[in-house]
């Protein structure tokens, strides 16, 4: 029978920084919800904090040079909510993508069902120059109002 390693979730905690030895890496330093900060060591560290990049962003570009960071023109601003609607909505089941006035291109607002009052909402954008400024719970809020006053 095959051995698997002890799997440990932490919840509540975050990784800070890589924690570098002799041009490798060789763990992180995590800190809890208290702020105590504490060192785990191991053989592979892989970075999942998706666009904040918490370990990645820190690594000497001398050292990795290969690694990048995520460009800004690769960027997609986003702001979600869940929402409750009174009565049961007539979007049962279903998961659209729209596309409205309000948003800057190329950008949409969806709705997504999460039960028979329930609702996600968000819109979305890639980042550009005429877009960069545009504030994305703001625009929500001007489509979320129209669709469910
Ligand atoms: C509006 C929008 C629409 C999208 N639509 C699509 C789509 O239709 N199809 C598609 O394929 N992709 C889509 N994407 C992209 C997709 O969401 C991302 O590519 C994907 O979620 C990235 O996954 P990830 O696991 O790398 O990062 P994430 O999903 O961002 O997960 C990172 C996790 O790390 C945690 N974290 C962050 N910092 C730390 C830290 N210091 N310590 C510990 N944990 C940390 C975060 O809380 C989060 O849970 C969309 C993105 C947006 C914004």
């Amino acid at each position: 029978m095959q051995n698997f390693p002890t799997i440990s979730i932490l919840t509540e905690t975050k990784a800070v920084e890589p924690i570098i030895t002799e041009g490798k890496i060789v763990g992180v330093v995590t800190k809890d919800k208290t702020g105590k900060k504490k060192h785990y060591y191991s053989k592979i560290v892989t970075d999942c904090s998706g666009y904040t990049a918490i370990i990645r962003k820190q690594l000497p570009s001398d050292i990795f040079p290969k690694i990048n960071q995520v460009s800004r023109e690769e960027t997609i601003v986003s702001c979600r909510e869940i929402i409750q609607t009174k009565e049961e909505h007539s979007f049962q089941k279903q998961m659209r993508i729209e596309l409205h006035p309000e948003l800057p291109p190329p950008g949409y607002f969806w709705i997504f069902s999460k039960g028979k009052t329930k609702l996600n909402v968000g819109v979305g954008w890639l980042i550009n120059e005429q877009n960069k400024k545009i504030n994305p719970s703001d625009v929500l809020e001007k489509i979320r109002e129209k669709i469910f006053p």
